[in-house]
């Protein structure tokens, strides 16, 4: 249903002041507004948008924040619990998820339990915990109505549709970002300057590489498996340079239906809030004759990598996709931050680097062991047995590795009862550890340590 009052997690980003800009001239009142640290810039949202509730993760920039607001009576909270608050406030019908990252799961999950509409732009959540999001969603019959153009692209192509059945394909279209028909030699040296420069969309940092490495089209192919509830199989990545045609459905009959429109994001955003109506908007018309010709040619994924290792990653299961994204945020963060080049976020040879191997060695001989073990860290050196210093029955511990990835997306329910935090090594020594912060629910992959190899070498590991 149309949207009336709505809270957004992320508003200072590329998509939180597009979507301000959408309740402005749409008249919808808003409720909450989160950020991480950018407290200048969320003052001046607050004091134009007049939400009765604010909150930033970083406690420093929330204290600022709240001594800059108190001539007003906005309510100014810190933390991810604040961003959980807002995420689940009273007031809104709807929440827009702009976070960027996985650190959006947790306050997409206290959204979607409090029964707010969720308009989805922030695809690292369903990525990471597709199963758990989708459950919820299901569980608290709730919708989730996606931001990303190209999801917004397959669902308006979706609208009428009768029965499941009829759809037979997707095919997801990809910019190609700009190296697109670069070779692998030509991209060894790429500065982040070049990769930023993205030839039709402005955006955040973030998805900006992640569209040039063409990772972003592995995290929205396993985001719409997720939202369409098809196979991978079905979904075909078409690089279409112009990015006028968003993506496209196929249906039964071989008849192809797809959404058109100028690439501008406050198409999709005024969608999922006015869904299922549609209005005026301040977007361009779109010309066709002032294109003249749309291109469209197949993806060269043995340049750009990422591609399909998150197609395997979502065709193996489990915790595939959560780590291969977690090992994605960390890899692209460090080329961002000039510590890696562009080729090493997704280091990966064909042959024996990505291919499946045996599960790592720690673990073998972890389930080897019939002694107790410390089940917090998992470790074997004695210094983190005694800073972790508890011990548990091993029945507990006596599991496989594909029930342990599915007790991450909560489909093996009694594997685990308690809080609990994981590290693991495996054979090229990449090394992070996964933190679960309630029950058996997946909330946060934290990556410790980088190597390269890093994404493929994520997706063989845990399987
Ligand atoms: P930006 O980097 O521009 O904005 C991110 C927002 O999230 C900011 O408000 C930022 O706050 C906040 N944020 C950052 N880190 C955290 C954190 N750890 N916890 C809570 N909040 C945080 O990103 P975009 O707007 O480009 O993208 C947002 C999401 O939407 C991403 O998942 C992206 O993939 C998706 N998306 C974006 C599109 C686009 O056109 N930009 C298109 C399709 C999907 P602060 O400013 O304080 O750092
Ligand atoms: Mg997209």
């Amino acid at each position: 249903m149309m949207t009336n009052n709505l809270s957004i997690l992320g508003a200072t980003g590329s998509i939180g002041t597009q979507a301000l800009d959408v309740c402005e001239k749409r008249g919808i009142r808003i409720t909450c507004l989160t950020a991480h640290s950018n407290d200048k810039l969320l003052e001046q949202q607050a004091r134009k948008y007049r939400p009765h509730t604010v909150a930033l993760v970083d406690e420093q920039a929330a204290k600022r924040l709240k001594t800059a607001l108190k001539d007003t009576s906005i309510r100014v909270l810190s933390g991810m619990e604040g961003v959980c608050v807002c995420a689940s406030d009273d007031a809104a019908d709807t929440v827009l998820t702009s976070v960027v990252g996985m650190a959006g799961l947790q306050p997409t999950l206290a959204a979607i339990e409090a029964k707010k509409t969720i308009a989805l732009a922030n695809k690292e959540t369903l990525v990471a915990g597709g199963a758990l999001v989708t459950k919820a969603a299901r569980d608290n019959g709730v919708r989730l109505l996606p931001v990303d153009s190209e999801h917004s692209a397959i669902f308006q192509s979706l609208q009428g549709m009768q029965r499941k059945q009829e759809l037979k394909s997707i095919i997801l279209t990809a910019s190609g970002g700009p190296f697109f028909g670069k070779t692998r030699d030509e991209l060894a040296g790429v500065t982040l300057e070049a990769a930023l420069k993205h030839p039709n969309w402005s955006m955040g940092a973030k998805i900006t590489v992640d569209s040039a490495t063409m990772m972003n089209k592995g995290l929205e192919l396993i985001e719409a498996v997720w939202l369409f509830g098809v196979t991978p199989a079905q979904i075909e990545v078409v690089v279409h340079r112009e990015s006028v045609l968003h993506s496209a459905v196929e249906f039964a009959d071989n008849s192809v239906i797809a959404q058109l429109g100028v690439p501008d994001m406050r198409i999709p955003i005024q969608y999922a809030l006015t869904y299922p109506e549609r209005y005026e908007s301040p977007v361009k018309k779109l010309r066709l004759t002032d294109y003249g010709a749309l291109s469209f040619q197949k993806p060269d994924e043995d340049t750009f990598r990422c591609l399909p290792l998150c197609r395997s990653a979502i065709e193996r299961g489990g915790l595939c996709p959560a780590v291969v994204n977690g090992a994605n945020e960390e890899a692209n963060a460090l080329f961002r931050q000039g510590k890696i080049g562009f080729l090493d976020i997704a280091r990966g040879k064909s042959g024996s680097s990505t291919s499946p191997t045996s599960p790592p060695a720690r673990w073998t001989r972890f389930k080897a062991k019939t002694t107790t073990r410390c089940k917090t860290c998992l470790t074997r050196t004695k210094q983190q047995e005694r800073m972790c210093g508890r011990t548990y029955d091993n029945s507990e511990f006596g599991i496989r590795n594909s029930e342990w990835m599915g007790a991450a997306c909560g489909d093996a329910p009694n594997v685990y009862r308690q809080d609990r935090s994981f590290t693991i090594r495996d054979r090229q020594s990449l090394h992070w550890r996964v933190i679960w912060l309630e029950n058996r629910n997946l909330r946060r992959i934290q990556f410790t340590h980088f190597q390269k190899s890093i994404v493929p070498a994520a997706a063989q590991c845990i399987r």
